[in-house]
């Protein structure tokens, strides 16, 4: 039985906590501290294709790399914008939110003499349309469930967003516990555990993963195009990370 805040309660087999970084349930389930501030800003806005120069970034995954930051770039709504996050390190700064607007000329300051495609998309940001947060992480656990509880998404793994694989994890771990759960309808502590086995080694390395992806990023070049870098930016050796097909290996 769950009893909360206001009062209520809810009575159900299984208690799944899916409740991202400040994760309550992993709390009261690990007593581990709560996330704690990178030191790693994220800048994120969109710029309307038609505030643009045609084609001024190929349709991909851009990332431009230099001392301490980096910025990706692609299109979406079919092309009609192109959105954007410029991630930084600013010791200071800790407030995690979705809604706190950045000062537009701040970010302009800060790539000022980068590479003049980031300049230019930050300079279209309309004001106020430029967003930013503080990035935060927990270790990896050892271990996630306990009996008829367990973790998911950013409650079990939170990582910071330099491989693009937060909400991918939380998803693949959704498909990865229906499959468990159906397998084992009378038996769900064994159905959690199984879970946790298949999960807790991958979510764990992508977690770390991720980090170092940011040190990469941040340690070399002068703000350009890190697909001109001989190395392919680390990427190219990330297959165990993209070529992951969850629905093969654990079929419905
Ligand atoms: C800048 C940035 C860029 C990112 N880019 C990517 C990307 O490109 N690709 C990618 O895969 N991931 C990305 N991520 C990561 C992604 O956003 C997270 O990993 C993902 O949102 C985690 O999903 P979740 O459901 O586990 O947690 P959340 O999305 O945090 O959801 C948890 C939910 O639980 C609710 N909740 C919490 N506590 C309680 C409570 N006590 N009672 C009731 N409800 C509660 C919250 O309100 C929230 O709705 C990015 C993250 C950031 C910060």
């Amino acid at each position: 039985m769950l009893n909360f805040e206001d009062g209520s309660t809810l009575h159900g087999s299984i208690v799944i906590g899916a409740d991202g970084v400040h994760s309550r349930v992993r709390t009261l389930l690990h007593h581990d501290p709560d996330a704690r501030f990178t030191g790693h800003v994220a800048y994120r806005g969109m710029v309307s294709v038609d505030d643009l120069e045609p084609n001024l970034v190929e349709p991909k995954f851009n990332l431009w790399a230099g001392p301490s930051a980096h910025v990706v770039a692609y299109y979406v709504r079919r092309g009609e914008l192109l959105n954007y996050v410029a991630l930084t390190e600013e010791a200071g700064w800790k407030t995690e939110s979705w809604t706190t607007r950045a000062d537009k000329s701040d970010l302009a300051a800060q790539f000022q003499d980068w590479n003049p495609t980031v300049q230019t998309i930050i300079d279209h940001t309309q004001e106020g349309q430029c967003y930013k947060w503080a990035l935060l992480m927990r270790e990896p656990l050892s271990t996630w469930s306990s009996a008829r509880t367990t973790l998911l998404g950013d409650a079990a793994h939170p990582m910071v967003p330099y491989l693009a694989q937060g909400s991918v994890m939380a998803i693949e771990d959704a498909w990865v516990l229906a499959h468990y759960l159906a397998a084992h309808p009378t038996t769900p502590d064994f159905a959690l555990k199984a879970y946790e086995e298949a999960r807790i080694e991958r979510t764990g390395k992508i977690q770390i993963a991720a980090w170092e992806q940011g040190q990469l990023n941040h340690a070399v070049g002068r703000g350009g195009d890190i697909s001109e870098r001989g190395d392919g930016g680390g990427f190219s050796k990330s297959s165990w990370i993209y070529g992951y097909d969850v629905c093969a290996l654990y079929p419905d």
